[in-house]
């Protein structure tokens, strides 16, 4: 199978080779929702490491499809070399097909249960139907033993970045675990890793807190088209998460630089400005001081140090984040 014959099924949600490979090979294999795929050992007992990975919670980050795709592609033809139970989430494939971000409302802000009336919306219930099959995956409450649970959502960033790859990774994540995942992060070419203590609805932020999940985000690039897409980019993060697979622990590498987040910029109403254009480049510094962003009566300003802006939108509906300000901090030191 070509590698995009293999994106392709993927970004359709059609997992279908791939199951037939593992079944065939004797592994359980369950289809919980669509776009959502689960394979586990044969005689599991529910110890080995779980990984969950997830793409396409914004339909229009394709970078990872593609990577993803081959990746699979590749394991699923000897399937005893996977170390780990899997868990494998297509997060919108409905945006996927038209291209789009998402179709109502972005699904990345919906893993948690308050959701501000966007009840009634399309991804508010793809995020149910994602956020059930992964509680069955990772066991509810965490009973179900005390193995290695990871979960990385691979992403693609709007804008481009002064860090051409970068992580964000809840602070909820246990301080043992942290030097790991940095260190996987690091081997996996990400630049920069954002500590970050808002769940702000993310998944990864959702499952770090749920099921104390060594998770993560990670912003692989810009927004493409999938045909466009090649497969040789992201070759570190790629043979990161093969690695990950197949021995069911992580690389090392060096550490990335780290950041937490000193602001995060919520538009409140539709007066909400920035002091800076839409198109400003992920990690642009902004001296202390100066002005972010103005809603109403409201004005958001840099602290006592650089600050860096992350993820800077101010389309999003209100109440909803419309960036983040990140200040540099030394690892183990986070809480700075
Ligand atoms: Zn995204």
């Amino acid at each position: 199978m070509s590698h995009d014959a293999a994106a392709q099924a993927l970004a359709n949600a059609d997992f279908t080779l791939i199951a037939r490979r593992f079944a065939d090979a004797g592994w359980a294999v369950g289809l919980p929702a669509e776009g959502i795929l689960a394979v586990s050992a044969p005689a599991s007992d529910g110890r080995r490491p779980r990984l969950l990975l997830s793409v396409g919670v914004h339909g229009d980050e394709t970078a990872p499809i593609t990577m993803l795709a081959c990746l699979l592609d590749a394991i699923s033809r000897m399937p005893a070399a996977l170390a780990c139970d899997l868990m494998l989430v297509v997060g919108n494939p409905a945006a996927i097909a038209q291209g789009k971000r998402f179709l109502e409302v972005d699904l990345n802000r919906l893993f948690r249960t308050q959701r501000e009336g966007l009840d009634g919306m399309r991804e508010a219930a793809r995020a149910d139907a994602i956020m059930q099959a992964v509680s069955a995956f990772f066991g509810g409450d965490g009973v179900n033993g005390d193995g290695l649970r990871w979960h990385l959502d691979l992403h693609t960033a709007i804008r481009p970045s002064r860090y051409p790859t970068f992580a964000v990774v809840p602070d909820v994540i246990a301080e043992t675990e942290k030097p790991g995942l940095l260190g996987f992060l690091g081997a996996a070419g990400i630049g920069a890793a954002i500590l970050s203590g808002s769940a702000a609805g993310t998944f990864s932020a959702w499952t770090a807190a749920r099921f104390a999940a060594t998770s993560a985000t990670l912003e692989l690039g810009q927004v493409s088209a999938l045909a466009g897409n090649d497969p040789g980019r992201f070759a570190d993060t790629r043979a990161a998460i093969d690695a990950l697979l197949r021995r069911g622990k992580p690389v090392g590498g060096r550490m990335p630089e780290v950041f937490r987040v000193s602001q995060e910029l919520t538009k409140h109403s539709d007066a909400f400005r920035m002091a800076f254009g839409k198109d400003t480049v992920n990690f642009t510094p902004l001296e202390p001081g100066s002005l972010i962003a103005e809603d109403g009566g409201t004005a958001y300003r840099v602290g006592k140090q650089t600050e860096y802006v992350v993820f800077p939108n101010p389309d999003v509906r209100p109440g909803l984040r419309a960036g983040l300000m990140v200040v540099k901090t030394s690892f183990p030191q986070v809480q700075g």
